[in-house]
Order: C-alpha cells, then structure tokens, then sequence
C-alpha cells in the first residue's frame, strides 16, 4: 500500500455477542459492502464459532472476516485456545491482537501481543493491533507515551502495511459513548504515524492504516472518519445491525455515487412496476 493511497477499512468487532441469527444481519452488511467496496473495505469480526459459516453466507462479496484472539503457537496442548491457522483455515483473513478487553482481562502484555500479531502474519492473517491509554493516563497527560510505549513493544519490526493495521482505541471511549475532541483524536492518530514511521521506516509508516475505535456510532462518523490520518473505524457496539453499521462506512461514498444507486433503484422499479 502506498503512501497517500490507504484504503479506509471500516471493522465490526462483535465481541461474544452473536449466533446464527445473527447471519441475515451479516449478509445485509455484506451486500452494502459490495455497493461501497470501490472506496472502503469493510470487516465483520464475529466470535470464532460463526467465522466458517459468515465465511460461506456472505461468499460472493467483498466482505472480509476477521477473528477476535489467535495463539501465539501453530497446535499443541493449549486447550480451548485457537491458532491463526486454524482461523485462517476458518475463513478469516485477520485477526485483531491486544484489544483492550483481552489486555485487562487476560493480563495480555504488549510482549504478548507482538507475539500473537506475529502468529498473525505466519498465518497470512492482517494483525490489527490495538492500542489505547486508560482515562487516568489521559488525565495525567501521558495518553502519547503510553500509546508508543504500546506501540514499541506490541508491533513485530516486519510489519507492513499489508500485514498490519493500527487501531488506536483509548480504553476510557469503548462502549461509553465518550469520544476524545476531534483535535485529540487528529493529533494522536498523526503521532502515531511519525512514531511507526521513526521505529519501522517512513515508507511503512506512511502506508500502514491507522484505525480510530471507541463509540463510534452513525451520528458521529463522519466527523471521526474525515480526520486526517484517520484510515478507517474499529467499531463494537454499533456494528451488530446493519442498521447502524451500513451508515459508518458510507460514510466513504461519494454522495455522486449514491444518487446513482438512487437512480438505478427507481430506474428498476420503474421498469419493473
Ligand atoms: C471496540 O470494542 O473495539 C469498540 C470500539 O467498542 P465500541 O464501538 O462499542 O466503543
């Protein structure tokens, strides 16, 4: 990916939330991928259990499934644990390392987490990276140093920005409606860039996608998502209906282009009523 030239991605992380109904709102997500996939890539990352089968629902479109956790080894006696093989084998093509949630509570250090994202990219998985400062850290003006500290210990030094994406999520914004200012959010996500272009090279840190993640919701998108160096959104909460997700990555189409798939629909039904 080259510099100037990210492609946004918009990813749903479901948590342990969804089962297999939760499919026709996948395949509605799916299908309004494939009407925005000319300027954003959308991802649905759902509990393991559901990855083969969101996998074989939504074949045909442009969708991309990502997992929530990988192991950090191939196989072996490590019950109840997943590998990046074994997800990949699944049908994903990522898999988020170092969500805030598993640092908290599974005690995940960042050491950890270099490890799991480079299980990731052994498997052809993106790894996308979580990082984020506590609201204390914040408070105490240390949310920048955290976040390279995070940083400097949780990225292996062969990402790229084909195996990597960034997703900056402060702990304090997940699932509480708070969202740092628009200036904070623009100041960190370019710190960021300068930081990954300083300990991998400029080349790489001008291509790797930086994510934004904590409430995002359709009422506040657009703001989020026109940032600079903002490459796209990691979203929980908002991503398990179609009703809110669809809006957050539409936010990337042209609004030229959706009256034309306004003009289409009339043009259809005209001919068919
Ligand atoms: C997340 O869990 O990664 C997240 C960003 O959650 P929410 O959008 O619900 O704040």
């Amino acid at each position: 990916m080259l510099a100037g030239r990210r492609k946004p991605l918009v990813a749903g992380n479901w948590k342990m939330n969804g089962a297999s109904m939760s499919l026709d709102a996948a395949r509605d997500i799916a299908e309004a991928a494939a009407e925005a996939s000319d300027f954003v890539d959308v991802m649905l990352c759902p509990p393991a259990t559901l990855i083969s089968r969101l996998d074989m629902r939504c074949a045909g479109t442009p969708l991309l499934i990502g997992a929530q956790n990988c192991h950090a080894e191939q196989s072996g006696a490590f019950t109840g644990e997943i590998s990046s093989e074994m997800l990949a084998d699944a049908g994903a093509t990522a898999v988020i390392c170092g969500h805030s949630e598993r640092r908290e509570y599974n005690s995940e250090s960042s050491a950890r987490v270099k490890e799991k994202a480079l299980a990731a990219h052994r498997a052809n998985l993106k790894a996308i990276i979580c990082v984020g400062e506590t609201e204390t850290e914040r408070r105490a003006g240390k949310a920048a140093d955290v976040i390279q500290t995070q940083l400097a210990a949780s990225l292996p030094s062969s990402s790229t920005p084909d195996n990597t994406i960034i997703a900056y999520e402060p702990v304090w914004a997940i699932g509480t409606g708070l969202t740092p200012s628009p200036n904070d959010i623009g100041e960190m996500h370019s710190g960021i860039r300068l930081f990954v272009s300083d300990i991998l090279d400029q080349a790489r840190g001008a291509g790797m996608r930086i994510l934004y993640g904590g409430s995002v919701k359709p009422s506040n998108a657009s703001q989020i998502l026109a940032l600079e160096n903002v490459d796209g959104a990691l979203v929980g909460g908002a991503s398990l209906t179609a009703e809110d997700f669809v809006p957050i990555f539409r936010h990337y189409v042209p609004l030229a282009a959706v009256a034309l798939e306004m003009d289409d629909l009339q043009e259809t039904e005209t001919v068919s009523g």
